[in-house]
């Protein structure tokens, strides 16, 4: 994965290739975006540096949550003609999917929350509605999800904070109920 050159204007624009990072058996694996030019992009951490990552690990920390495991859908930083963060393309996302797949095998988390609607797409497919504000636990494709915003979007107050509060304290308390025994992912 750290080697991976499957994407070639990603190859142009990141800094270094991003893997997810946390616990092993996880409770909560996080997947959001890309890895973002403040962020990841500059230390090598999912969700580290930036504000999004600062939103992310308070959110986590409030509710109380222990043994996250935190990625995103791409492992690569993908920047515009500007050098401002873009989001990742359609084939981008498809060539990054083994890597993705292959971190949540690992991880082997309780639930895995799904930080925005292209990450919610990835691991549901088009077909399941994304419903952050009304947030459920939903077994699709073998892995149980819980929708959520992504940091940046409540950063950009499009979403208040305190809803956002209350969607990872409804996180914690699923993870400790009888509803998320086990795993979320199975093996293939
Ligand atoms: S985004 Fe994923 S598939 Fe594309 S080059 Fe980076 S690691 Fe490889």
């Amino acid at each position: 994965m750290m080697r991976c050159e499957r994407c070639a204007a990603l190859v142009r624009t990141r800094s270094r290739v991003v893997p997810g990072a946390g616990a092993m058996p996880a409770t909560v694996a996080f997947v959001g975006l890309a890895p973002g030019r403040f962020g990841g992009d500059r230390t090598g951490v999912p969700f580290d540096g930036d504000r999004s990552g600062a939103m992310l690990r308070r959110m986590i920390r409030i509710a109380g949550l222990r043994r996250v495991f935190i990625t995103n859908v791409v492992r690569c930083n993908p920047r515009d003609a500007a050098g401002r963060n873009r989001d990742p393309a359609a084939g981008e996302i498809a060539n990054c999917r083994g890597h993705l797949r292959a971190e949540l095998e690992l991880a082997r988390p309780r639930i895995v929350a799904c930080l925005g609607k292209v990450a919610w797409r990835e691991l549901a497919g088009r077909a399941a509605p994304f419903t952050p504000e009304a947030p459920r636990l939903a077994t699709v494709g073998g892995m149980r999800l819980f929708a959520m915003y992504h940091p940046a979007y409540v950063i950009r107050g499009a979403y208040p904070e305190s809803s956002y509060a209350r969607d990872f304290a409804r996180l914690a308390d699923l993870v400790r109920s009888p509803a998320a025994s086990g795993r979320a992912v199975a093996p293939d």
